[in-house]
This record gives structure tokens, sequence and C-alpha cells, in this order.
């Protein structure tokens, strides 16, 4: 029997076939049919079925505590959901609903975080949600409102293959987006004239395959951006018919951009001025020009003015809305674009309303009914959930799908923020999860191919998971938890669902209208058709929907007329000051760490750690340090270092290497605890420095010093 399927590990989305023999043995494999991945998977992708087929560290059936001292208890569901609606109600009751939180994500499916948004947001009247899309999208997401006027990625992957120029920057897609990397090399393989640009102070795989590698100092990105944005004024590369008809902010702009040389920027990034002048005349003499980045834009504290200054390179050169050009930020999770759609930050609603505004809080209000009252003010974000846990001011979390404990900056202080709580639910899939020793309940979820719903991927393509085979024990599918619990809250009659498909249909019917209508896709369709790229609103689409084929149905591309969702329908150039605010560097810590992702591994290895083939490309975590940094430091190859900083320290093997640039060093973020210590979790080293718009925190960079252990 085989099963059309979406892999849950980053954001590309790829279509995978399930196969189940008799013996209920699964294999999987890239789905041909499927417009994302046209047949290929990545290393993770074709060993997911192993996460599956090991059931040894699932979490099988609730469990309770009355305190932390004692041991967990197994209970029924109605027991662990009982309690904690009587916890919740007693703590909204005495705090108000603003002293309790849900922390969920980009793992959840889309009919998950609408069900948590409704609960919370509509039901209990609070907007702390958010999600650990928090930690890696959320300053694209300001950045595209700033200058496009809504969170809309404009570009779709069939662009690869009309761009002839890419610009990668703060990303590795080598590792981290393989699938679509792959596309790229084989673009550019058939045309060998297509150039790829890569800005990364590391040299990944990515920057090896680049044309031009630009190893910029950590922080500089805007100077670079800056540079190009004003070298392509003065060489005449802009589009002065777009400026003029569709976008405001030039003038401003190219003041900002002439108050730097080239000189002076490519001293300040470190770079040669020869490398940025090409950069510039590629960009500016192409027909397809293609960005693309990821963390190393987004996770900053000044993430937001980082997005706005490449998003600028478009805009001032007009390429945008058409074929092969635009802004493309990768999605790092599965469902991160999903969640953003729901509502599923702390600032926003359905739809990609925003809570501060007072007519989408009535449109949603109405839409919900009942006891329903949305608060006008922003709910808190990650960081500051667990500093609102530290200080008492927030009483109860639950946590879904994810593991904050290893990927949130100063793990150390997440750690005591979570000792400190009152109340703490953990819903997992595993007992991995470096939560579950804080909990009091613990609630089983079902996994992938165990329960369905959808998930939108980076490309804003919409595509059904069928649920194919039991969840073991007592587990539930997330979205069944939730209503059930808000059943218990006394919230029954709007949470009154039989199935999930009855959820997805009520969320389009909220996003009627919108720029992100969605209205004609249903779960019928979608098994029908398999994907859809939003809008798709009802009845507006020429295909013949009703046919069987694979033909791709939906909208590929944004803004082709031009009209952006600003109120005057033009986008807006913005001109950002090229400083960085991070954590300074001094004496005691000279050298600026950055964390990230390798190739193997996702987030924080609760499935991919358990694969041994995927643990052979990396079994353990290390430092990378240049050579003149090991000397001074004195490091040897292979030695345990101690990385410290000013929360905490990190004990890994050095690797000494130039593929940093001198005064960096970098730590995988993947590992957690390891033999019971935490003294591998980089998260040890980070801040809660965050991005005062996106509220993104600065994980790529810290101030550390690295010494012999
Ligand atoms: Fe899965 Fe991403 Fe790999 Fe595709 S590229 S198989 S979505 S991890």
């Amino acid at each position: 029997m085989t099963h059309q399927t979406t892999c849950c590990y980053c954001g590309v989305g790829c279509g995978i076939v399930v196969r189940q023999e008799p013996n209920g043995r699964l294999t999987v494999e890239g789905d041909k049919q499927h417009p994302s991945n046209r047949g290929m998977l990545c290393s993770k992708g074709m060993n997911l079925h192993y996460t599956v087929m090991d059931q040894s560290d699932r979490l099988l059936y609730p469990q309770m505590r009355l305190n932390r001292s004692m041991p967990m208890q197994r209970v029924s569901w109605d027991a662990a959901l009982e309690r904690t609606a009587a916890v919740f109600k007693t703590f909204i009751q005495k705090y108000g609903p603003d002293s309790v939180a849900f922390y969920v994500s980009g793992q959840c499916l889309t009919e998950e975080y609408y069900l948590v948004n409704k609960l919370i947001k509509g039901f209990i009247g609070s907007n702390n949600i958010d999600t650990n899309s928090r930690l890696c999208m959320s300053s694209a997401v300001v950045g595209y409102k700033l200058s496009l006027g809504e969170d809309s990625v404009p570009v779709c992957y069939d662009d690869i293959e009309e761009a002839d120029v890419f610009y990668v920057q703060g990303a590795n897609p080598a590792w981290c987006h393989p699938i679509l990397w792959r596309r790229i090399e084989a673009h550019k393989a058939a045309n060998p004239h297509v150039k790829i640009i890569c800005i990364d102070p590391r040299r990944t795989d990515t920057a090896r395959s680049a044309d031009l590698h630009l190893p910029i100092r950590p922080g500089t990105d805007i100077v670079l951006n800056n540079a190009i944005g004003r070298l392509l004024i003065e060489k005449g590369f802009i589009d002065n018919e777009f400026i003029c008809n569709h976008a405001d902010g030039f003038e401003a702009y190219r003041e900002q951009v002439m108050q730097r040389t080239l000189v002076e920027a490519a001293d300040l990034c470190g770079v040669d001025p020869d490398d940025i002048e090409q950069a510039a005349y590629w960009i500016g003499r192409s027909k397809g020009f293609l960005s693309l980045w990821t963390m190393g834009l987004n996770q900053s504290v000044v993430g937001v003015n980082k997005n706005l200054a490449l998003i600028n390179l478009h805009l001032i050169t007009g390429r945008i809305g058409k074929p092969g050009n635009g802004p493309f930020s990768l999605t790092g999770q599965p469902n991160a674009m999903g969640g953003r759609e729901t509502g599923g930050l702390a600032n926003v609603l359905p739809a990609h309303r925003d809570v501060t505004n007072a007519v989408h809080r009535a449109e949603v209000e109405a839409f919900w009914q009942g006891p329903v009252r949305i608060a006008a003010k922003p709910g808190l974000t990650a960081t500051e959930m667990f500093d609102a846990l530290a200080d008492g001011q927030l009483k109860a979390i639950w946590i879904i799908n994810t593991n904050p404990m290893v990927s949130m900056p100063n793990a150390n202080a997440v750690e005591k923020a979570l000792k400190n709580a009152r109340y703490v639910v953990v819903q997992d899939v595993s007992n991995r999860a470096d939560t579950v020793p804080f909990a009091d309940v613990v609630l089983p979820a079902a996994a992938w191919l165990e329960k369905e719903g959808t998930m939108t991927n980076a490309e804003r393509r919409i595509a059904y998971l069928p649920s194919v085979i039991d969840a073991p024990g007592e587990a539930l599918p997330d979205a069944e938890i939730i209503w059930r619990f808000a059943q218990k809250m006394g919230f029954g009659d709007s949470f009154n669902y039989a199935n999930t498909a009855e959820v997805y249909q009520e969320y389009t019917q909220l996003t009627a209208g919108t720029n992100i209508d969605v209205t004609g896709v249903s779960y019928e369709l979608l098994k029908r058709k398999r994907t859809v790229q939003w809008p798709f609103p009802a009845n507006s689409e020429p295909l013949d929907v009703n046919t069987d084929n694979n033909v791709p149905i939906g909208t590929k591309r944004l803004f082709t007329d031009h009209r952006f969702y600003t109120p005057n329908e033009r986008a807006q150039i913005h001109a950002v000051p090229d400083g960085n605010a991070s954590e300074p560097t001094d004496d005691d810590f000279p050298l600026v760490l950055t964390t990230g992702r390798i190739r193997d591994q996702w987030h924080t290895m609760t499935k991919t750690g358990r694969v041994a083939k995927l643990n052979q490309h990396s079994p353990q975590p290390f430092l990378q340090i240049h050579p003149d940094d090991a000397r001074t430091h004195g490091i040897r190859d292979g030695q345990l270092v101690v990385v410290r900083g000013r929360r905490g320290e990190v004990r890994v093997k050095a690797k000494i290497t130039d593929d940093v640039r001198s005064g960096l060093c970098f730590l995988p973020m993947h590992w957690g605890k390891i033999l019971n210590s935490n003294l591998n979790r980089a998260n040890n080293l980070t801040n809660s420095l965050v991005d005062p718009r996106s509220k993104e925190p600065d994980f790529k960079f810290t101030a550390v010093t690295v010494l012999p252990y």
C-alpha cells in the first residue's frame, strides 16, 4: 500500500511516497510527481521511516504528578486534561489570562496551530502563544511586512530555473535545504553562465560551490548590501520606471547608501572591494536575480534591518514579481509558514491579521463567536515567556512539540525558568525532549504518519498529510488534544470537532477576502490535486480542479502586477542604518561565536539523533576555530576545549580550519543533554538579545573565549 505525504523536517516540503508492506514495515522514496522535489530526497528525508519504526523513545500514555518531588504517575486522558483545565482556570481567575501561555512549534500542523490560537487568543483572552518559528523566521516576517505590506513570500521554486544570479546570504542551503540546492546545482550545470554569490563568514559547502564567496565579518551584512545598492545606483542598474510607479522611499535610501564609500564598506566587511563590485555587476546585468537567505540574516539583533537591506536590492532594480526574480526567505521548519498563516505568533491573528488592529480583532471575534475576547496587547514572545516564568509573572506554560531547553538562547536561564514555573505541560512525541523532567503533566502526541493535517512549505505550497498508521499506546493527534482540553475548559460549543477536516474548513473560511485567501482549498481537493499554492480563493481557479492529475494549481508568484499589499499598493524601500548592536567582544571574550546546523541532523536531534546512518556524518559536536585563533589560544586540533562566554560554557573538541574566518568560531546547535550533562549545549553560551521589532534572538553573534580543557 502506498501513501503520498510530505517530509516533516525542513521548509522545502518535499513530497514523499510511503510504502507499507504487509508485515507493517515502512519504506520511503521521493515523490516524482511532487512539484517541489521532483522525486529527490536528502539524507534526512530518505531515513525518515526509521524515526517512525523505532518507537523506543515514544511517550505512550498521559502522566501527571501533584508536585515536582513526586514521580510521574500514569493517568487517563480525562484526569490529565481535567486537572490541567482546573489549574489553568485557577490561575486565570486569580492572576488574569496572561498568567498562562502556550509555546508551540513549526513542526505543528496548520490545524493544530489554528486551534491553539483560537483557544488562547479567542477564548482564554490572552495572546500568550508563540512558536519556535520566532527563533528562525520572525525577522523575515517583519521585513516582508514593512517592505511589501504583508508577510508574503513572492516567489516559487520554479523561479530557480528562471534565475541567472543566486545571491545566497547567511544561509547554507547545500546542507540545510539540500533539495533546493540540488535544483540550483542542476540549473547551473545546464547553464554555465549562471552565477552563485555566497555571503557567509564561513566557507560552507554552499560557499565552496559559489562563483564568488564573500566571507564578511559577522554583523556586516547591511554594510555589504548597502554598498551593493550604492553601486547599482552609480552604475545605472536600477529600474527607474519601477521605482517611480511602484515604490516609495528611494531618495532616503540613496542618501543612506551614499554615506559610505565602497572602500570603507569593504574595509568594514573585511572583503575585497573588487568582489563587492563583481557581485553588484552580476546582479545588475542579470535577467533573473534570486536572493536566498535564512538564519544568518534573521537571527540577529538587527535581523529586520538585514532583511530590509536585502529586499531593497530587489526593489531598486525592480527584480520582483517576474519569473526568476525576487527575495526568497527559506523557512527552516516544515510548517513555519502555516503557523504564520494561522496567526501562530504572539502579535498576529489568522490570515495575517494583527492583534493590535481593532478591525482585525472584531472580524475574528465575530467569526469565532461565543465568549470571545481578543486582547489588543501582543502576547509574550518566545524569549519573553521564559523571562516571565523566571520572574513569576507567568505561572503556567504548555509546550507543544518543541525542545526549548536546547533550542532557546541562554539555555541555562530557560532551565531555571522552567524550574520556577508553577505548572508545566509537555505535549510531545518523545521522552527525549529535555523538558520532560520539568513537567507536571506529560501528554503523548501522535507523530508524522499517525495524524492527518496540512502544512505550507517555503513557496506557499499547502500539502495534505494523511494518517497512515496508528499512534502507539494512548498517543493522540495534537489537534484532538487541544480540542479535548478546550472542552474541559468549558468551551465545548466552539471546539466540538469530529475531525481535523472540520478544523481546516473553519480556518479557510477565516481567510475569505484576505491576501492569503484559501477558501478554495479543502482536504478533498488536496487529496486529489496533491498541493495548492496560496492564495486560492473559492471559484477563482480557471483550471479544472475536478480532474485527477498532478498539474500544480494555485498562485505561483505574487506581485506580478506590481501592486503590493501596502495601503497605497506601493512597495516601501527602507533606508536602513548599517550598525550592529550585538554583544560586544572584549579582552576576556575576544572571539565571535556563531551557531548553526550540520548536514544530517535536525534541530535538537530528538528524531535524527536516533538514526545510525545520520549520526555517522558527524557523531560528536565540535568547535570550528581558525588556525590563527587556535595558535593565540594555545589550542591543538582535536583537543578538548572549553568555550566560555558570559552566561556559561561548553566543552567540545576543537576542529582547526580556515573554513571560518579569523575571529570567528562555529558550534553546531543540535546537541543537548549527553551523558546527563548539558556541557555540549551550544545555547549555554548564546544571549537573550533580540531584534526590537521581530523579537528574534541574536544566535549568530556571541562573545566567547576558548581555552584548552
Ligand atoms: Fe525533507 Fe528538507 Fe530534505 Fe526535503 S530537503 S527531504 S523537506 S529535510
